[in-house]
């Protein structure tokens, strides 16, 4: 068993849409990036690529590549998990947190995890998502931005 860490950060800007967990959510913001900018798909391939020794998403799928413009982030998930795959690991269980003011992320939670469950290929059950706040404070509590945590543990095949 094996342990990796991840975190992303992606500013909130008018006109784009929101995606987070592979799922669009309405808002009146969404999240800037070069690809779809889903924080949480991004913290949790980091969190992957740790647990198997494989360095970082910039390496992989680095944001200067006009190949992963507007990129739906599930292809980076799904490319992840067969890196793993190829170094001989598979995803066992995964812990995530996504820091919001806003929206409210709870009524998303299953279609998230389901989400994640078949791309990952692991039960719902070995994956658990926490929605945060801010409290108001700093610039993810103004709403300028949304943060991602996950922790990925990852077994031999
Ligand atoms: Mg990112």
């Amino acid at each position: 068993m094996r342990v990796g860490i991840g975190y992303d950060v992606h500013k909130l800007m008018a006109g784009r849409k929101l995606v987070i967990g592979g799922i669009e959510i309405p808002h009146e913001k969404g999240l800037l990036g070069h690809s779809d900018a889903d924080v949480l798909l991004h913290a949790l391939c980091d969190a992957l690529l740790g647990a198997g020794g494989l360095g970082d998403i910039g390496q992989h799928f680095p944001d200067t590549d006009p190949r992963y413009k507007g990129i739906n982030s599930m292809k980076f998930l799904e490319q992840t998990v067969k890196l793993l795959a190829k170094k001989g690991f598979c995803p066992f269980n995964i812990d995530c947190i996504v820091v919001a003011e806003a929206p409210k992320m709870t009524p998303y939670r299953s279609a998230i995890i389901e989400n994640l469950s078949t791309v990952l290929g692991i039960k719902p059950e070995m994956i658990n998502l926490k929605a945060k706040t801010a409290e108001g404070l700093g610039p993810i509590g103004q709403k300028e931005a949304i943060v991602a945590w996950a922790v990925a543990t990852v077994e031999k095949l």
